[in-house]
């Protein structure tokens, strides 16, 4: 089945490289690339390649699928031992901007609490 795509959606030009990105990481399912406004030294925003608008409307089988390549990309970025936080904005008032699920991989320095 072909995965959903939304062709307004910025993250899907991104993925489709319609836009260019600093690509961190790509497999056939997860697309990983730098935040053009870091909020930290390193902040990777990373994405289901299919079109999906937020954390609860994406099928569980898609976030088994990116929680794994989420862990693969820890390590691939040399953070499996210092740490790092992942953010899921969901919805407007959590401030999502964009509509197509992703995490923000932010890490690099210590990042306080909340
Ligand atoms: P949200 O607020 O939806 O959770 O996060 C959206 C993120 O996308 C923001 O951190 C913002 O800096 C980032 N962003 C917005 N437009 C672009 C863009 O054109 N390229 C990249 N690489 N990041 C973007
Ligand atoms: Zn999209």
């Amino acid at each position: 089945m072909t995965p959903p795509t939304d062709p307004n959606c910025l993250f899907c030009k991104i993925i489709a490289k319609q836009i260019p990105s600093t690509i961190r990481y790509e497999s056939d399912h997860v697309f990983a690339f730098d935040d053009i406004h870091p909020k930290a030294p390193t902040h990777v925003l990373i994405c289901p390649k299919a079109h999906h608008p937020t954390f609860l409307e994406t099928p569980a089988d898609v976030l088994t699928t990116l929680n794994g390549e989420v862990q693969a990309i820890a390590k691939q970025l040399g953070f499996a031992d210092r740490g790092f936080r992942l953010v899921i904005n969901n919805g407007r008032e959590s401030g999502q901007e964009v509509f197509h699920l992703h995490y923000h991989f932010l890490a690099g320095k210590p990042l306080g609490g909340f």
